[in-house]
């Protein structure tokens, strides 16, 4: 492929020496659980995402349940409770819910932002509602007034799955200036997944809260429930960050904005020069931050969008599909009865006419505008 979807060793190529060394000086350290590696890494990451508590963890889907099974080990829900979440979403968001017993209650999307239909959401509320998992889903901020607004007026807790969009912000009406993902709800999940924005060279995840008490909690649940030495409070779990992990993430996230910098301009590029009639572009916001651009989505007519995906591999183009099939269709929930939720039209039509094109920095923005005309030129 001339032109392949994502070339992981070429995005880390420009930072491959001081990865090299930071992992050599965990090698040389002798500590290889916990440590100043991760220290230093959730030290970072608690700036970055302009909160008060970073605490690494094992990957995004465990930074996920730990919050939930926090929140049930404070009081503050239960097994059975409902939670509010994006139909069109990747799964873990789900599995995070349903391995904590929690039901989710799926909400249709906005067919502009893909995420969340936050004028949907309200009339989804019920007496055993006692969240709303809100998705930055392919980088964009799922966050706004109408949100903070139900979630005020219902005492809903707001947990962010931010797997997708570090570096991003929500810029909220009423509220003066802007605002990180990762520090606009009560709790939030990253994902530090190889193809993610910051991406670890292998699994990695961390929670990140200004609450001290659920930082305390997860951080206790992760390490087998101890919050001191020997002294098992919770039956937890072994959850903990990698400190090699860590070490190369904190060289990384020095690198974040100019990472997002480039995302952006190739999105700039692909919204500038892509001109097709069957090609539907995402949206581009007046807010650059708004969106972090870790998917670059189009959509096509259901019936043209295999027709596409060949021609773009006939043209040496790598393309993916994020996701071909939601979670409410998987064969774990579908006809299960595990899931609440009503028609979802936008999801099921999003995943029968998505495509995303190559969009990380490995892809330069020359090859970029050579894929928008590649594409100008499907029959
Ligand atoms: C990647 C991802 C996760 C899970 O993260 P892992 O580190 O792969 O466990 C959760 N939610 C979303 C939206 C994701 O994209």
């Amino acid at each position: 492929m001339k032109y392949p979807f994502l070339d992981l060793a070429k995005v880390n190529a420009p930072y491959i020496d001081e990865i090299r060394q930071a992992v050599v000086d965990v090698i040389d350290s002798g500590r290889y659980i916990g440590g100043p590696a991760v220290d230093a890494f959730e030290e970072a990451l608690a700036k970055v995402t302009h909160t008060s508590h970073a605490v690494g963890v094992s990957n995004g889907l465990d930074a996920l349940r730990l919050i939930f099974r926090a929140y049930i080990e404070m009081g503050r829900m239960a097994p059975g409770d409902e939670v509010i979440v994006p139909a069109n979403t990747y799964i873990a968001s789900i599995l995070a819910l349903t391995d904590n017993g929690l039901t989710p209650v799926l909400v249709d999307a906005d067919p502009s932002t893909l995420n969340i239909d936050t004028a949907l959401i309200e009339q989804a509320v019920t007496e055993r509602t006692r969240a709303i998992l809100t998705v930055h889903l392919y980088g964009r901020a799922a966050f706004d007034h109408r949100l903070l607004d139900v979630a005020r007026r219902h005492h809903l807790l707001i947990v962010e799955d931010n797997a997708q969009a570090i570096g991003a912000q929500a810029h909220i009406a009423g509220v003066n200036g802007h605002r990180a993902t990762g520090s606009l709800g009560h709790a939030a999940a990253i994902s530090f997944y190889p193809t993610k924005n910051i991406g670890a060279m292998g699994d990695a995840g961390a929670v990140t809260t200004c609450d001290s008490d659920l930082a305390a909690t997860v951080r206790a649940l992760a390490n087998y429930g101890c919050d001191r030495r020997y002294h098992n409070l919770y039956a937890g779990l072994n959850c903990r960050l990698d400190p090699m992990q860590a070490a190369l993430l904190t060289v990384k996230l020095r690198h974040l904005e100019a990472e997002n910098g480039a995302r952006f301009a190739r999105a700039v590029c692909y919204g500038n020069v892509i001109d097709h009639p069957l090609v539907t572009k995402p949206l581009m916001t007046p807010h650059v931050s708004d969106c972090v651009w870790h998917q670059y989505v189009v959509q096509l007519p259901p019936e043209h969008r295999d027709r596409f995906i060949a021609y773009l591999a006939d043209n040496s183009v790598g393309t993916d599909i994020h996701y071909p099939t939601p979670p409410h269709r998987q064969p774990c929930y579908s006809g299960t009865g595990r899931l609440i939720h009503g028609p979802l039209p936008v999801t099921e039509r999003l995943a029968a006419s998505m495509v995303s094109l190559p969009i990380s920095p490995a892809t330069t923005v020359r090859e970029a505008s050579e894929i928008a005309r590649i594409i100008n030129r499907f029959a």
